[in-house]
């Protein structure tokens, strides 16, 4: 089966010892494509240099909710420069986080506001991180105000995407209403290892709802480890398993899978289009 991991952070310090051999897993398991995204200045560096010299790996820069209080001038005219670099393919990951709260509310906004802000001048998706406490969903009531106030729905995002999706909604977390409103508004939505988790029973609804073009699935690698993956650290070639809950939800069987995996390579082409070749 062909597949992709859309958000892999094989940029991250566990992967340092053993990356070739974590990716050499991957391409064993099928995964053809990895976005790699940062989560601050220097794991945005760090992703530039993994998908050096490695054309099958995307990176993606930016700044996540949890780092929104750190970063300063300097670094986000760092992360500004490398967004125009052509092996980024996207910005992120952002987001808003109102369970953990490891940077005040206020910063998140913020920060979030400006990593939308450099998607749409560059035309690169936002990788959109959003939680909230277990069954509450302020965060995804915010985050939708905030791309609407952004021009996410509107003109500012057609002038800079086309119809291509501005922003994907990553490791899928949150109310039903919200999944719809978030198509309707013609973003991606990616599933990882979080669907099989007590208390994110809507995912199971959400993945048939999703139009295949749109449809991704994802790791968060070392993150979010489905059932069968080691706890201590999730890898790129386990999105396998999160694929094949996919397609279960969405009523396709085994003879199907091939191609539903086609689709997968399809939809992330389309999500993040390169110039470079692969
Ligand atoms: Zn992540």
């Amino acid at each position: 089966m062909r597949l992709i991991d859309s958000h892999g952070h094989v940029n991250a310090d566990r992967f340092d010892d053993d990356l070739d051999l974590v990716l050499g897993d991957a391409r064993r398991a099928g995964v053809e494509r990895i976005l790699v995204p940062g989560w601050n200045v220097r794991s945005s560096e760090r992703a530039l240099d993994v998908v050096a010299d490695r054309p099958w790996l995307d990176a993606a820069v930016g700044n996540h909710p949890h780092d929104a209080a750190k970063i300063d001038e300097a670094g986000w005219s760092m992360i500004e420069a490398w967004a125009r670099d052509e092996r980024v393919v996207a910005i992120g990951e952002t987001g808003l986080d109102s369970d953990r709260m490891f940077s005040p509310w206020d910063a998140q906004l913020e920060n979030l506001r400006r990593n939308l802000a450099l998607s749409l001048a560059t035309g690169k998706p936002a990788i959109l991180h959003c939680r909230s406490r277990a069954g509450e969903r302020d965060a995804q009531d915010a985050l939708v105000a905030e791309l609407r106030a952004a021009g996410f729905d509107g003109e500012a995002a057609r002038a800079a995407f086309g119809n291509r999706p501005p922003a994907v909604i990553h490791s899928f977390s949150g109310p039903v209403d919200y999944a719809e409103t978030v198509i309707a508004m013609g973003l991606a939505v990616s599933f990882s290892g979080l669907v099989f988790r007590r208390g994110e029973e809507t995912s199971s609804e959400v993945a048939s709802l999703v139009p295949p073009e749109r449809l991704l699935v994802e790791t968060d690698a070392p993150f979010l480890s489905p059932p069968g993956a080691p706890r201590g650290r999730n890898a790129p070639e386990f999105v396998t398993i999160t694929a094949r809950w996919a397609a279960d939800r969405r009523g396709i069987g085994e003879d199907a899978l091939e191609a539903f995996g086609v689709g997968l390579v399809a939809a992330y082409d389309a999500t993040f289009p390169r110039s470079l070749p692969r």
